[in-house]
């Protein structure tokens, strides 16, 4: 298959590389000229996707997606499909969805879960919106830059399932930092309180798969000095859509929220920005009356 890919970055890079050592013929264009091994570099966004029967973006932000599907979308052969995996807010999914099959052409919002590792090992979970006919066809790519694609339903329902699903990471893994921290104030010891836990009603992803206290469970980034992972940044960015998705839904997430004032602090006043974001523990090791 003819495949462009717009946005070679931590995640875009190696999700082209797995394509491109499938067998595809992949064309790739970054902004910061940045490719991948197997991967043809083009000039220009318009050049990757010349041909092209599936278009990849793997890119910032929905103002960013916006801006390329308005420079790109003119320039896509009619019938081909725009699988954009960035994580971006509903809307933004929805509008640019809506203006590529006003060109006739098939449109998916699949955003990702499982990192940098998962991208480089073609194990990740794609949560897919749009029509039927567009999922047939992107599956097979799916299939080799990950372990499972869920169709959620039509446009931007990929980006939903996303955003609520990382508003539950972001609320339990604070939840389980500051337990940990309750626990040693009480004179719990760490390896007690995860055996407990992890074993209990209060396990969840946060603590059984990425416990944020060094040196217990199995190894996460708090055991590489925080090192990401997934940075802190990240879900401060992710909260901020779920905040944003809230509001325009007019839906009560009060813990959303209060997860995303204690991500800003961390990252914007903490020194958080650069850490994984399972890096709340040591926060919370001193109260605070914020
Ligand atoms: P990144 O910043 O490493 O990569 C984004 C790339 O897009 C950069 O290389 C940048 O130069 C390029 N870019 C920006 N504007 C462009 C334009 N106009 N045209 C072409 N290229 C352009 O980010 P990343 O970590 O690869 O994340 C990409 C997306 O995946 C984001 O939406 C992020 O939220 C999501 N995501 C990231 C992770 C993770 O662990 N890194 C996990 C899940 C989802």
């Amino acid at each position: 298959m003819k495949i462009a890919f717009i946005g070679l970055g931590n995640m875009g890079a190696p999700m082209a590389r797995n394509l491109a050592a499938a067998g595809h013929e992949v064309t790739g264009f970054d902004t910061a000229g940045t490719s991948a091994e197997g991967v043809t570099a083009a000039g220009s966004a318009i050049e990757a996707v010349s041909g092209a029967e599936i278009v990849i973006t793997m890119l910032p932000s929905g103002a960013i997606l916006r801006a390329v599907a308005d420079e790109i979308l003119p320039a896509i052969a009619p019938g081909a499909v725009l699988l954009d995996c960035s994580t971006v807010d509903v809307d933004s999914a929805r509008d640019v969805a809506a203006l590529a099959q006003a060109r006739g052409l098939g449109a998916l919002d699949a955003p990702v879960s499982g990192g940098i590792g998962g991208a480089a090992a073609g194990t990740l979970t794609f949560m897919v919106g749009g029509s039927d006919d567009a999922f047939a066809r992107a599956a097979p790519l799916f299939e080799i830059m990950g372990q499972k694609a869920v169709h959620c339903g039509p446009s931007g329902n990929g980006q939903a399932a996303k955003i609520c699903n990382n508003m539950i990471l972001g609320v339990t893994m604070i939840a389980t930092c500051e337990a940990f921290a309750l626990a040693d104030k009480l004179g719990l010891s760490r390896e007690a309180m995860f055996d407990v836990v992890s074993t209990s009603s209060g396990y969840s992803w946060s603590m059984n798969a990425y416990c944020p206290a060094p040196g217990v469970g199995p190894a996460s980034p708090a055991d590489n000095d925080y090192t990401p992972g997934f940075a802190a940044e990240l879900m401060l960015k992710d909260l901020g859509l779920s905040q944003q998705a809230a509001t325009a839904a007019d839906a009560d997430t009060p813990m959303g929220a209060r997860a995303l004032e204690l991500y800003r602090s961390f990252v914007e006043d903490e020194n958080g920005r650069g850490k994984d974001f399972s890096a709340m523990l040591p926060r919370f090791e001193s109260r605070r009356r914020d």
